[in-house]
Formats: structure tokens, C-alpha cells, sequence
């Protein structure tokens, strides 16, 4: 018999889709990814993006500090009685990445979610019930399907990038900049479009000096942009040259990095304490094999304004997969939410709810 909803993707837009489908009575069943070396290596394991990364101190929720702390001197203001997880979060820190995925993905377990943990290689959109094939070569039915598998940042595929990923090389500032492990310290950032000259700016704010390491002599980024990197004297420019190699130890982590010249033979090498790619990101899209209608950078597009329907009637799509722009937690739930929503009525308007 086919699902009601399947769910592809285990990042917050699956896990909060999820908790919502299944509250609606849609018991949904959720592909969450296979674990192996391929998804190891380009960052697609199950949990997603923020699996892969330390503290989140911007998902609202999750403040740093002592969580029971505040909430017992909540209790004691004679504020809401709220209920104190027997989860201790540890104090110094709110919540960090895999902990939250992990609590994300707990939720949707309670509300009788269903996971197999294998990814979907093949869809055929073009009859209905939708069929689905997973790595393991299973083959499933749906009514529904919510598209939630995300985007992976690019890398320049250096082993010393891999090296010091999570110990200095990390490829979102706005996640991981204000952590005490960059502040007052010099920084890289690689690439030219907005994000970079974004997070050059942003990571400004932060660091004693920021390197904008840019392959050509012209900077992609929108000219506002542009113009306020380029007048804050806290960033360096750094034409015609990207990276060769992080530098570092296992103990400390990133400490410096060489970068060599994209029109000669020149080195040089910057004493710094961390590493910023931002030379964009790649959405997982090849195993929907153009049956989606798509952007021209691979991403989904949503067909009916703020909502999350796809070029195919009964399929959605969800978080970052069909978002190039906001790429943050919050919005992928907030996505997900929108997608189990968006399918419930769906499902209710067709008739098979
Ligand atoms: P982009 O694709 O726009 O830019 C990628 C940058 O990385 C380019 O400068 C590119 O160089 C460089 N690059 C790519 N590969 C390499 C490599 N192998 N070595 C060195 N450099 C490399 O991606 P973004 O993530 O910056 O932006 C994605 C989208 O999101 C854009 O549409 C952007 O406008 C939007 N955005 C908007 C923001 C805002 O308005 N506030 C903030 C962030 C993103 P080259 O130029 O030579 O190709």
C-alpha cells in the first residue's frame, strides 16, 4: 500500500516536516540517508549540514549559558512552570549541531515517525502513487513526497581542508565566526561572490584582520557588497590567488594557511587561526534526474509563491534543497513545517485524508 507521505532528507526541514506530518496523522516515513564513505566524504550523511557542526547559538531555543539555570530562576520569578530536560545541556554552551539533530530527530521518533536509513538513488514522479528507490535497491509507494535533502558547501577537495574541518575550517561564518576560537585573531576567507564578501564582512566583526582570497581580479559579489568590503580596513584583499594548503596541528588546529597564485608560480603563507570556504554550495538534486523543475544552479524551485509546491503536484519541497538565499536551520524548519502543511491539504483537497 502506498505512504501517505515519504519524507527524503534528515536535516531540520525533514525532521520538523516529520514531526508535523506525522501530528497530522500522516505517519510518515522519512529516508534519512545512508551511512558510507560516499556521503562521509561530500558531507550528505543523515542529520545534514548542522551534524557537521559544533555550537548553534542562533536557533532559537538554545541559548548559551546554563539552560537549567535560567529556566530555574525562570521557575523562581513565578514565571510559565516550564519543564526542565532531564537531558542536561552542558553550561558553557546551548545546544551544539548533532545534539540538536539528534533531539530534532528524537521528536519525530515520538510521534511514531517511521526512518530507514538509506538514501533515495531513483524517483518516478510521473505516476501516481509516486515510486521511490533506495541505495538498497527497496522500492517504495507514496501519495506524497517532501523533498528535504539539502545542500552541501563546496570544498576545494584538499586533504588539509578535511583535515581541519570543525578544528578551524568551516564553511559557514555566520554558524561558527563568533566562536571564541576565531575572535581577535587574522582570517581567510575563499571566494568572490556574496557569501564570501558576506562572511569577510560579517567575520570582521570578529577577527583582528580578514584575507578575502579571490581567484580572479573581480570580485562576483553585488556591487554594494562589493563597496562595503572593500572600505572596511579590517579586510585585505587578496587578488588572483586562492588556497593551497591549511596549515595546523591536531592540538590547536588551523593555524595559518598558503596560498598560491592563480597566474604564476608565487606562494605566500598568512598566520591564521582559521579558514573560511565560501565558494558556494551544491544542492542534492541529481537523484530527482530532471523531474523536478530546477534553477540553473540545481536548486528546486518552489512553483506557487510562499509555498512549497514543486513542479509536480504532490511533491514539495523543503529547506535548503530549494533555498540558495537564507540556508539557516530556523528557515529549513520553518520550510519543513510549511511542506507538511502544504501536504496534509493537499492530500485532504485530493481526497486520501
Ligand atoms: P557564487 O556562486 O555567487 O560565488 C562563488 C564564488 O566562489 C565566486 O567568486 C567564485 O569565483 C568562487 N569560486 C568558486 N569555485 C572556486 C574555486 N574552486 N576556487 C576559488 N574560488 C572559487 O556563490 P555564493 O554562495 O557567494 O552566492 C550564492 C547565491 O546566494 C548568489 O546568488 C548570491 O547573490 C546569493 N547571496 C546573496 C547574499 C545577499 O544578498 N546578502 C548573501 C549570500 C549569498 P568566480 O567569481 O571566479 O567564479
Amino acid at each position: 500500500m502506498a505512504e501517505k507521505v515519504i519524507i527524503i532528507g534528515s536535516g531540520p526541514a525533514g525532521w520538523t516536516a516529520a514531526i508535523y506530518a506525522a501530528r497530522a496523522n500522516l505517519q510518515p516515513l522519512v529516508y534519512e540517508g545512508a551511512v558510507n564513505d560516499k556521503n562521509a566524504t561530500q558531507g550528505t550523511l543523515p542529520l545534514g549540514q548542522l551534524n557537521l557542526t559544533t555550537e548553534v547559538e542562533n536557533y532559537p531555543g538554545t541559548p548559551t549559558g546554563d539552560t537549567r539555570s535560567y529556566l530555574a530562576s525562570a521557575l523562581k520569578g513565578d514565571r510559565i512552570p516550564y519543564w526542565v530536560s532531564a537531558n542536561k545541556p552542558q553550561p558553557s554552551h546551548g545546544i551544539n549541531g548533532p545534539e540538536l539533530m539528534e533531539l530534532m530527530r528524537q521528536q519525530a521518533v515520538n510521534f511514531d515517525t517511521r526512518i530507514v536509513t538509506d538514501d533515495i538513488v531513483k524517483v518516478d514522479f510521473k505516476t501516481h502513487p509516486f515510486r521511490l528507490t533506495s541505495l538498497e535497491g527497496q522500492t517504495v509507494e507514496a501519495l506524497s513526497i517532501i523533498v528535504a535533502t539539502g545542500a552541501r558547501a563546496n570544498y576545494l577537495g584538499l586533504p588539509s581542508e578535511d583535515r581541519f574541518k570543525n578544528n578551524g575550517v568551516s564553511a559557514c561564518a555566520v554558524c561558527d565566526g563568533a566562536l571564541p576560537r576565531f575572535r581577535n585573531k587574522p582570517l581567510v576567507v575563499i571566494g568572490g561572490g556574496d557569501s564570501a564578501v558576506e562572511e569577510a564582512t560579517y567575520l570582521s566583526k570578529f577577527a583582528s584582520q580578514v584575507y578575502l582570497v579571490v581567484r580572479r581580479d573581480v570580485l562576483r559579489a553585488s556591487k554594494i557588497m562589493q563597496g562595503r568590503a572593500l572600505a572596511n580596513p579590517k579586510i585585505t584583499m587578496k587578488w588572483h590567488r586562492t588556497l593551497d594548503e591549511v596549515l595546523g596541528d591536531d592540538k590547536t588546529g588551523v593555524t595559518g594557511a598558503r596560498l598560491k597564485s592563480t597566474v604564476d608560480d608565487a606562494r605566500e603563507q598568512l598566520d591564521v587561526g582559521g579558514v573560511f570556504l565560501a565558494i558556494g554550495h551544491t544542492p542534492n538534486t541529481d537523484f530527482l534526474d530532471g523531474q523536478l523543475q530546477l534553477d540553473p544552479k540545481g536548486y528546486v524551485i518552489w512553483t506557487k509563491g510562499q509555498r512549497t509546491n514543486t513542479s509536480v503536484e504532490g511533491v514539495f519541497a523543503a529547506g535548503d534543497v530549494a533555498d540558495s538565499y537564507y540556508r539557516q536551520a530556523v528557515t529549513a524548519a520553518g520550510t519543513g513545517c510549511q511542506s507538511a502543511l502544504d501536504a496534509e491539504r493537499w492530500l485532504a483537497e485530493k481526497g486520501y485524508h
